[in-house]
Order: structure tokens, then C-alpha cells, then sequence
């Protein structure tokens, strides 16, 4: 089966060549004819299955045999949960959008907005961006969503983690009730349900395998070590192995700035992202990292949600992270695309709960290992978890996690953009704000 089978139009296929995909992924197989018949799509997949050309080539064909937009109307929006992700498709929408006649923006907060008014203004075809700064634009009233045909949800279930449930309902109810809705979800939690039961109807369901699952194509081990040593520990295998890109993750944003600093000074480049950052630090640590001019990029969870960073070789988990499933989505950004990869966890006395909860989670029991010179001492003694806000509480495995999310949903205190938003507006709920 080969794209031009789907049904795609001469311009959308040129696109795709040049792309150099050949062959269209399975979610691809499914997402492009069901988006092309025009009814609504419940789609479980995560970034690494080729899910955006899958909604997007589509979309993209449907717009271009309507009308142009009129002044300041968009006519298909794409909701994300971050400003990566959303930078990301922009890109793909642009590509393969770049032999029709169509407009598109990204919108995203944590910059300026007066370029984006500017950009809206004429109307769009497509407009991606992430709920706060959409609606901060509807409110001042740049942006017209009365004529919205299709309506994107992109990683919904991050959306709802990151708090964004308020944002989405008062953004639905400035939209048509007549149009196309398509919602992408790594996972089918009771909370996506709910969604998905309200804004779609008779949705054509599709549930692809993941690219990349833990137990394939990704080599995991355990580094026990003491708390104080992991530093020193992470140093030393990055220059002994030759690491030469490595994804590191924190469970805090202050945990991220010391560790990027601590491994700039030992000669090793390095380079933190998160939500407090300047929206061109990110972009710009990012692309050194994607050239292979920054050696390691140091990232809390939402800031590394949906980058796609193609067959990235290492992952370490400088902590490990509060809730089990973050676990399958971190190590996943490694070993993608049929390579393999390595993904190393540095465990110390505290989080020995939560290392059992994760593997409870894949089913599995990781290798662990010690490295010779980094002994963990035997008598050490756990110490409650630092959850990021300056509070703490036990690392007891899911259970605790979930209450430490709780917690920091209540605490939420958070500094610009969108991901800074979202946990003052949410009340209640079962999954809380994350650490950006
Ligand atoms: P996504 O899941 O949309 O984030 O896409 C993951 C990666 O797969 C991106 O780097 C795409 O460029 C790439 N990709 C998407 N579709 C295909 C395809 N049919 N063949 C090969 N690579 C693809």
C-alpha cells in the first residue's frame, strides 16, 4: 500500500516524497482514509508513529477544496499540550501543506503575541497552537472560531495531565457544533473517555502498537548509586562510554539548572529546557541538540513531551520520575524508528518504591548494576523525595506518585506561558500539574 492508494491529491503526495517516506505507517493506513470521509476519529498513538502526517495530510486535503477563510477566521485548529509540540506541527503542516495554496500559524505562548495578531488577521486555513495563548487571543477578540471545520486534539491526554480541561471547554464552546473532530491520545484514561464521549460523534476508532515499546528495541539498566554521587556517576559514563547525545531527565526545573551547569563545568556541553525558560532558550538548546552540537540536553518531563528527536541513542533518568507511566514515555524518545537504543536509570536509596512500581508497570524486572568506584553505601538510609515546590513526601511507588501530583496541582505556582497556566485554573481531577 503506497500513499497515492490512500487517495491523496498529486500536491499532498509530492510532499510526501520529498519527505522520503515511501510507505505510510499503519496509523497513517487508518487516520488518512477515516479523516478523508469527514467524520470524527478516536485515535490511540503517540509521537513516533507518524501520527501528525496522519491527521494532517488529510486535513490538509479536505481544506484545500473548500473556501479561503474569511478576516481573522481559521478554519481547522490544532490544539497541542506544549509549545514544542505545537512548533513541531506547524513544521509537518507546512511541509506538507507546501504546494497548496494554504495559510497556517503557530500560535504558543511565552512570546510576543503582536506578530501572531498580525498573523491571523487575514485568516487562516490552519492555525496550531496551545490552549492558553488561543484563548488570551479570542478573548481580545484577534481570533474568530465561529467558522472552525475541523478541530484537532493532539495529545489530549497531556492536555488533561497539564491541567488544560478548563481551556479546552471554553475554547469548544466558541466552536461551530457542526465540524470534524479528530482526538489523538497516547493513552484511553476513564478522563479521556469522558472527552471523547462528549466531543465526538460516532467516531471511527483506530489503536495502533507503538513504534517502539520498552521490551523491544530499547536496552535498560539500573545504576544503583547514593543520592549524592548521581552527578559525579552521570559525568563518568557519559565520558567513559563516549555518550556522544544524551536526553537526560529531571524531576525538577531548579534539578535540571544545577545539573546542566554541573556538567557544563566538568567539560561536558550541556544545556537545561523546562517551562521557566524563554521560549528562544528552548528552540535554541533544541536545535543544537538535534545538530549534535550540544552533547547532552537536560529536560524535565513536559518539556520533553512530543519532541521528536529521531533515533536519539541514550536516555538517563537522573531520577526517576514520580509516575510509572512517565517512565514508558520517557525512554521511548530512544531506540526509535527501528534503532537501538540504551536508556540508563540512576536509582538511589529513595526511590526504590518507585522503581518497583515501574516495573510492575512494563512487567518486567531491570538489570541493575553498580559501577565500579560508585558503590551505593549499604546503610544509607531513604529520604522523603523533593517534589519540586520545595515540599516533600515519600517516593512509595504509583500511589505516592499520584499523590505527590496532587500536591503540586494544589502548590501550583509557575511562571509564564502556557504550561505555567494551567494548574491555577484546575481544581480537582485525578492527574495533576507536572514539573515543566
Ligand atoms: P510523529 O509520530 O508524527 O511525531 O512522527 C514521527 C516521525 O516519523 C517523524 O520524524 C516523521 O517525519 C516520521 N514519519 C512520519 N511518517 C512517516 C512515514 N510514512 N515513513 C517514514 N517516516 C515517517
Amino acid at each position: 500500500m503506497t500513499f497515492s492508494d490512500l487517495g491523496l491529491r498529486a500536491e499532498l503526495l509530492r510532499a510526501v516524497e520529498a519527505q522520503g517516506y515511501t510507505t505510510p505507517t499503519p496509523i497513517q493506513l487508518k487516520a488518512i482514509p477515516a479523516v478523508l470521509k469527514g467524520g470524527d476519529l478516536l485515535a490511540s498513538a503517540q509521537t513516533g508513529t507518524g501520527k501528525t502526517a496522519g491527521f494532517t495530510l488529510p486535513m490538509l486535503q479536505r481544506l484545500a477544496d473548500g473556501p479561503r477563510p474569511a478576516k481573522r477566521q481559521v478554519r481547522a485548529l490544532v490544539l497541542t499540550p506544549t509549545r514544542e509540540l505545537a512548533a513541531q506541527v506547524g513544521e509537518s503542516v507546512a511541509d506538507y501543506g507546501r504546494h497548496l495554496t494554504l495559510r497556517s500559524h503557530v500560535i504558543f505562548g511565552g512570546v510576543g503575541q503582536q506578530p501572531q495578531v498580525d498573523a491571523i488577521r487575514a485568516g487562516l486555513d490552519v492555525l496550531v497552537a496551545t490552549p492558553g495563548r488561543l484563548l488570551d487571543l479570542h478573548q481580545q477578540k484577534h481570533v474568530d472560531l465561529s467558522k472552525v471545520e475541523i478541530l484537532v486534539l493532539d495529545e489530549a491526554d497531556r492536555m488533561l495531565d497539564m491541567g488544560f480541561i478548563h481551556d479546552i471547554k471554553k475554547i469548544l464552546r466558541v466552536l461551530p457544533e457542526k465540524r470534524q473532530n479528530l482526538l489523538f491520545s497516547a493513552t484511553f484514561s476513564n478522563e479521556i473517555q469522558a472527552l471523547a464521549g462528549k466531543l465526538l460523534d460516532d467516531p471511527a476508532m483506530i489503536e495502533v502498537a507503538r513504534r517502539n515499546t520498552t521490551a523491544e528495541l530499547v536496552d535498560q539498566a539500573i545504576y544503583r548509586v547514593d543520592r549524592e554521587k548521581k552527578r559525579d556517576l552521570l559525568a563518568h559514563l557519559i565520558t567513559e562510554h563516549d555518550w556522544q547525545q544524551v536526553l537526560v531527565f529531571t524531576r525538577t526545573k531548579h534539578g535540571a539548572n544545577r545539573l546542566a551547569e554541573q556538567l557544563s563545568k566538568q567539560d561536558i556541553p550541556a544545556m537545561a529546557i523546562h517551562g521557566n525558560k524563554s521560549q528562544t532558550a528552548r528552540t535554541k538548546a533544541l536545535a543544537a541538540f538535534k545538530t549534535g552540537d550540544l552533547q547532552v540536553l537536560v529536560a524535565t518531563d513536559i518539556a520533553a513531551r512530543g519532541l521528536d528527536i529521531e533515533e536519539l541513542p541514550h536516555v538517563v533518568n537522573f531520577e526517576l520520575p514520580n509516575v510509572a507511566e512517565d517512565y514508558v514515555h520517557r525512554i521511548g524518545r530512544t531506540g526509535r524508528a527501528g534503532s537501538e537504543g540504551k536508556a540508563v536509570s540512576l536509582v538511589c536509596v529513595d526511590e526504590h518504591g518507585l522503581l518497583k512500581g515501574i516495573e510492575r508497570l512494563i512487567k518486567r524486572d531491570l538489570e541493575k548494576r553498580i559501577e565500579p568506584g560508585f558503590e551505593p553505601d549499604p546503610n544509607a538510609r531513604p529520604e522523603p523525595i523533593e517534589n519540586g515546590r520545595g515540599k516533600r513526601s515519600g517516593g512509595g511507588g504509583r500511589n505516592a506518585g499520584q499523590g505527590q501530583r496532587r500536591q503540586g496541582q494544589a502548590a501550583g505556582q509557575r511562571s509564564g506561558g502556557d504550561e505555567a497556566r494551567a494548574p491555577r485554573r484546575r481544581r480537582g481531577g485525578r492527574s495533576g500539574s507536572r514539573q515543566a
